[in-house]
């Protein structure tokens, strides 16, 4: 599997000063190496193959956990993986393909669909707007303040918003 985490530092619990230096940098958190640790455990028990494991991403009580492998590996049998990060982290867990924004989007607001993105550019500001379906709102996993703050972490695009139509 791959860990945003190297192995080394892994297995023993101490930071190498290469991953120190990432942790530093923000580019690593601290859920990054938790929950590096708990795949690696779930890896080693032959509970989980073949993942990868890029970042997470924190937006209140949603932890979304970056992947750029199969999405069905890293939900688990019947979704007993998510299940066990939900657990240990408290939170609602979600599996995002690390590809495109549509794809991120896509994955973040499941199972409600996204109808489409419309980017405006309005005096050299862009706007970007998440299009869903007005009966799929009762389909969200948590509130749309939180989805959209979600999606701005995930994009790093500050200026989505949702839109309901
Ligand atoms: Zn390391």
């Amino acid at each position: 599997m791959k860990f945003p985490v190297c192995d080394n530092c892994i297995k023993s619990g101490i930071l190498c000063p290469e991953c120190t230096k990432k942790f530093e940098d923000k580019r690593i958190s601290e859920t990054d190496i938790e929950l590096a640790a708990l795949l690696y455990e779930m890896e080693t028990k032959e509970l989980i193959r073949n993942a990868s494991f890029e970042r997470t991403v924190i937006a209140d009580d949603l932890l979304l956990v970056l992947t750029k492998g199969d999405v069905a590996n890293m939900i688990g049998k019947k979704g007993r993986i998510v299940r066990q990060l939900s657990k240990r982290f408290r939170k609602t867990v979600r599996i995002i393909k690390d590809g495109d924004l549509k794809t991120k989007m896509e994955d973040l607001i499941a199972p409600a669909r996204l109808l489409g993105i419309n980017i405006i550019y309005k005096s050299g500001e862009q706007n970007t707007k998440l299009m869903i379906s007005n009966e799929d709102q009762s389909k969200l996993i948590t509130h749309k303040d939180i989805l959209e703050k979600a999606a701005r972490l995930l994009a790093k695009d500050n200026s989505i918003t949702i839109e309901f139509k």
